[in-house]
């Protein structure tokens, strides 16, 4: 038995205007002091105003949002007692606007808690709405959470289904203002999100349209977004790229790039998006040998190879680095500015936190612990994965 969990999308060019409908009387806007500077909770907040909801707005959250971050969010929460909540920015702010919200109608739980095997019991104070700036984490179409213990550098994969937004805004002209860095790495994480979900072991006949469809948008939209940041056609379908994806892999599971690129972001602090595209064609080439079935779908599919098999697999793996290395992208470890000395110095603790992470439950061939240790090193080279 499966599910497919969805909020209700309002996308395309003007979909914040179905904020003017919106029912209710308060709304605690979740986001970042960047994004109140840009004039984009302004945005938002117009349309409640016409809709007659009072607005507050919280905008403490860090990248990679903390535990301390979310209980102070879920304090606010309490103080004000929306009947809104908005998570409004890239995967930190929603992730933590999930996050908060859950606290809020049950404070009782530690983040921890919020599992798919706890029943939650959410909805009785307020409902969630996710609105992104970013074209990448997909997080507005998903269940999940990622917070960060800073104590312990370690990030913590959270969620149930009942954690979804309700209602996702994907509204282009919010992500119109993304500088191009910031394009590329969360472009490439939608990228990830949409190969990991169609191939993990986790993937469903509903998941992998979804999954298919994003990527396909990602190679086509994502060099166009990053040539010409003002064009809106490749602004938008990157927009609906990444909801798709998020919908995709949300609803299958991601794998082993993310589990890498959890464990090198907590320690050395590579954006999300980079990291995972940086670790994706290893770990792909590493799938090829015992089990290449589905990447050679994906890459016929994709028009990258027709030969099937390990070979498809492998062209599946060079069509993602040269994406990465079109629009600028790094392909190894060592070029994303991370020190050697650092990395091997640290290598257990990476090697350990990726081999304990949830997306490694559902990769296309499992490593062994020595496995994943040689995948860090070649990542770190930029060699070709041939074992
Ligand atoms: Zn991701």
């Amino acid at each position: 038995m499966w599910y497919f969990v969805s909020p209700e999308i309002v996308f395309g060019e003007g979909a914040l205007d179905a904020l003017d409908e919106l029912e209710g009387r308060r709304a605690l806007i979740v986001t970042d002091a960047t994004l109140v500077g840009l004039g984009l909770v302004d945005k938002v907040k117009a349309h409640l105003d016409r809709a007659g909801i009072e607005v507050h707005v919280f905008d403490a959250v860090e990248p990679n949002p903390s535990v301390q971050t979310v209980r102070q969010g879920a304090q606010v929460a309490q103080e004000i007692e929306p009947d809104w909540v908005i998570g409004l920015g890239g995967g930190s702010p929603m992730d933590a606007a999930k996050a908060i919200w859950v606290l809020y109608e049950r404070p009782d739980l530690h983040p921890a808690e919020i599992n798919p095997i706890v029943s939650l019991g959410l909805r009785q104070k307020a409902r969630l709405i996710a609105i992104p700036t970013t074209s990448g984490t997909g997080s507005e179409a998903t269940f999940g959470i990622v917070l960060t213990d800073t104590e312990e550098q370690r990030k913590m994969g959270l969620g149930s289904r009942e954690s979804i937004p309700d209602i996702a805004i994907v509204d282009p002209v919010m992500a119109m203002g993304m500088p191009p860095q910031l394009t590329a790495d969360t472009g490439l994480d939608a990228l990830v999100h949409a190969v990991e979900g169609y191939t993990s072991s986790w993937h469903t006949d509903l998941a992998d349209g979804m999954c298919f469809n994003a990527a396909r948008l990602v190679f086509e939209y994502l060099p166009r977004a990053m040539a010409d940041g003002s064009d809106l056609e490749a602004r938008e379908r990157m927009h609906n790229a990444a909801a798709c994806a998020g919908l995709g892999f949300s609803n299958s599971l991601t794998s082993m790039a993310h589990s890498m690129g959890h464990a090198l972001g907590a320690v050395f602090h590579v954006p999300h998006g980079r990291a995972v595209a940086i670790f994706l064609p290893y770990t792909i080439e590493f799938c090829a040998r015992e089990a290449p079935e589905r990447f050679a779908d994906l890459a016929g599919l994709l028009g990258c190879s027709q030969a099937g098999g390990e070979e498809a697999a492998r062209m599946l793996a060079r069509s993602v680095r040269d994406l990465c290395c079109e629009i600028g992208n790094p392909t190894s470890v060592a070029e994303a500015g991370v020190e050697r000395e650092a990395y091997e110095a640290q290598l257990d603790k990476l090697v350990d936190d990726a081999f304990n992470d949830t997306s490694m439950m559902a990769v296309a061939r499992a490593p062994s612990y020595e496995e994943l240790r040689q995948l860090f090193l070649y990542a770190y080279e930029g060699q070709p994965v041939d074992f």
